[in-house]
């Protein structure tokens, strides 16, 4: 089974607009999709999950939720698009979103880049609007190189622009998804750069919450990280599920279609739906 149950469309941060996004996964030979926007359903306006041809999409999105003072992202997967709880919770993120964006426009603003949000807002036009959208603006400016320099120097953990966000706790995410019918999947638990100790504590609280899976496949990664992974999910008896976080087609390593495949002995997340 080629699965991607993490990507992102213009909706969001990624560069794809839905349609072109669905037409790449299915030109990738992928057989299961979920498209995963920060914090927003609005693909699926014009996505509907089932089958398109020999690709079975199911819903998703990506949370951005708290956790012990982190930011932690939960992905959502082959859950009820019209559950009202669920609607209102992303209402309020959006609302969270851009309280965020004018602060961190403020900040910048100290650091004598001038018109960032409006800049951002640009870049993002109808998407929602997020960090790279800061980043790219940056780019723009000339105050950086790429987006991964403007990250590294104003946007990233302890620089100036990473204000507090005021995302929902872990828990009401998992609580919010799994109410909606859906899987509650821990994204990408390698990206947090955490000690182990803590990526245990982390992972033992999302399955002490009711989570039902964390990824054990991020994009293109080595054995080594799959097999740690993998033994993580089995210890704390959750299913494994596996996405490329495919953003844009300039980012080979989170290529569409392309993850690693998932180790035989992990249960996907998808053999229960
Ligand atoms: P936000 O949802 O606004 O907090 O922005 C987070 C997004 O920024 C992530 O989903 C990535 O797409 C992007 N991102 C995070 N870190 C980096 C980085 N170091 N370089 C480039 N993009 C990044
Ligand atoms: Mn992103
Ligand atoms: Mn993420
Ligand atoms: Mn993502």
């Amino acid at each position: 089974m080629i699965a991607d149950l993490h990507t992102h469309t213009s909706c969001s941060d990624g560069s794809l607009a839905p349609a072109a996004l669905l037409a790449g996964a299915q030109a990738a030979g992928i057989e299961l999709l979920a498209v995963t926007d920060h914090d927003t359903l609005a693909a699926y306006a014009t996505l509907a999950p089932g089958r398109h041809g020999a690709l079975r999409l199911v819903s998703g999105v990506e949370l951005s939720t708290r956790w012990r003072r982190r930011d932690i992202h939960v992905v959502g997967l082959n859950f009820d698009l019209d559950e009202p709880d669920l609607a209102r919770a992303l209402a309020r993120q959006q609302a969270a979103r851009v309280d965020r964006a004018r602060r961190i426009a403020r900040r910048l603003a100290r650091l004598g880049v001038a018109d960032a949000l409006a800049g951002a807002r640009e870049i993002a036009g109808s998407a929602h609007i997020g960090r790279p959208h800061f980043a790219e603006h940056l780019v723009r400016a000339g105050f950086v190189r790429d987006a991964a320099e403007a990250f590294r120097k104003y946007l990233g953990a302890g620089k100036p622009g990473d204000v507090r966000s005021d995302w929902m706790p872990m828990e009401e995410g998992v609580a919010l998804l799994r109410g909606a019918g859906g899987s509650a999947v821990l994204a990408h638990p390698a990206k947090y750069r955490m000690t182990r100790t803590r990526l245990g504590a982390l992972v033992a609280a999302f399955a002490d919450c009711g989570g039902d899976a964390m990824e054990v496949v991020t994009g293109h990664q080595a054995d080594a990280v799959t097999g740690q992974l993998a033994a993580l999910a089995m210890r704390h008896g959750l299913s494994a599920s596996c996405g490329s976080d495919f953003h844009s087609a300039d980012q080979p390593w989170a290529a569409l279609g392309r993850a690693t495949p998932l180790p035989a002995r992990c249960t996907p997340v998808w053999s229960g739906w």
